[in-house]
């Protein structure tokens, strides 16, 4: 693929809903609150649509996968939630996914970037996702991909993409 100028904010809510739309297929009975705060000096970023866009389907696939994982026996009360948002920084734009599921334990933290390491069933996840995703930020845009977790509470991940020095 190939960079163009692409609206930040809209290519995050329109994969947002196709990710939802996927997972209400799925699973009917899950109820996820979508919460977005979007900087709307965010603008348009230099980017290839088609990755940042796989990039963003592998995020919050995984966001809603933690969170059925835990609401199947989670206490009464227990709310879902997903919260996505945007910050213009003076060189950089960060983006920020976070879900209210299982969290990350330190010993899997480790080794989420493996090509190939999942946690979940035999036949369930291909431990590619965010093994591609590093690459796509870090390699394919100069960016930075970082996560924030805290066991059984919630696990964040944080993209930084550089912003062309005369935006
Ligand atoms: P897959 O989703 O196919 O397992 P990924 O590379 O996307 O592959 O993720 C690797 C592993 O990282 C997952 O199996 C899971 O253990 C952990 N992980 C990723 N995202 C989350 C999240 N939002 N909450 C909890 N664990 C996560």
């Amino acid at each position: 693929g190939k960079k163009s100028p692409t609206n930040l904010n809209k290519l995050i809510d329109d994969h947002l809903r196709l990710a939802y739309q996927g997972m209400r297929v799925n699973d009917k009975s899950l109820n996820v609150r979508l919460l977005t705060d979007f900087d709307p000096t965010s603008g348009i970023v230099n980017v290839v649509p088609q990755d940042i866009g796989r990039v963003l389907l592998n995020l919050f696939n995984n966001a809603f996968y933690s969170i059925a994982a835990k609401q199947k026996d989670a206490a009464v009360g227990y709310e879902p939630e997903i919260m996505v948002s945007t910050r213009r920084h003076t060189t950089s734009v960060e983006l920020r996914v976070r879900d209210n599921g299982l969290g990350i334990p330190q010993a899997v933290l480790e080794k989420i970037y493996q090509p190939f390491f999942t946690t979940r069933p035999t036949g369930q996840g291909t431990g590619l996702g965010l093994s591609i995703s590093y690459d796509i930020i870090t390699k394919g845009h100069d960016g930075e991909l970082s996560v924030d977790t805290q066991e059984g509470q919630f696990a964040e991940f944080i993209i930084k993409l550089p912003l062309p020095a005369s935006s």
